[in-house]
């Protein structure tokens, strides 16, 4: 039987959603023009819980889409290979683009992710990551927006999963399988 313990509970995740907010509000305030909107470009499945909690507290002019990159599966490990199973509706090209990535963990995806959206040439792109597990890192990623570092646990809940199991719970916990 899995054991699950609270990591990081709902409110500590409020607290860090709202200072991101803050301070992404404050910065593309300065950068977006009258008429532009900023680009969430949102993971799926794992950053679908944040980009909700997020993006309502950001204050400037936001458009949202949608990218699927393939995902660890039933493992708790990283294949290293990225494909993409469903791609942007949106054109990055001349856009300001703001990533949301639940966990950064070897890098790999989301550099797989920015090397197709810096490819697109966008006016400029931004990754923002609730957590990262620097201990993990594999491929160097700039996560110009994060919310917390945490050491190397598989961690569940509030989008991230386990078999796609845990993805709505309202905390995010360390899953212990050896219990
Ligand atoms: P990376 O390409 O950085 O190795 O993996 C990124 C993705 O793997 C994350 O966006 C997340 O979807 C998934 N991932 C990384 N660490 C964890 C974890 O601790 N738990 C879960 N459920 N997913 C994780
Ligand atoms: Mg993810």
């Amino acid at each position: 039987m899995a054991k699950l313990d609270v990591f990081l509970s709902a409110s500590e995740i409020d607290v860090l959603t709202t200072q991101l907010a803050e301070r992404i509000s404050a910065d593309y305030a300065k950068v977006l023009q009258p008429n532009e909107e900023l680009l969430v470009v949102v993971t799926l499945k794992g950053a679908l819980f944040f980009a909700a909690d997020l993006m309502r507290k950001i204050q400037v002019p936001t458009r949202v889409d949608f990218v699927r990159l393939s995902s660890y599966g039933a493992r708790t490990s990283s294949s290293g290979t990225v494909k993409v199973i469903m791609d942007l509706e949106e054109d990055p090209r001349g856009q300001h683009i703001l990533v949301l990535d639940e966990i950064v963990d070897s890098g790999r995806t989301l550099s797989f992710l920015f090397d197709r959206i810096r490819n697109a040439e966008p006016k400029s792109v931004k990754l923002c990551a609730l957590l990262s597990k620097p201990s993990r890192r594999e491929v160097q990623v700039e996560t110009h927006y994060l919310g917390r570092e945490v050491e190397d646990k598989f961690l569940v809940g509030y989008g991230l999963d386990h078999a796609e199991r845990y993805r709505s719970l309202k905390d995010i916990y360390a899953l212990d399988s050896t219990h």
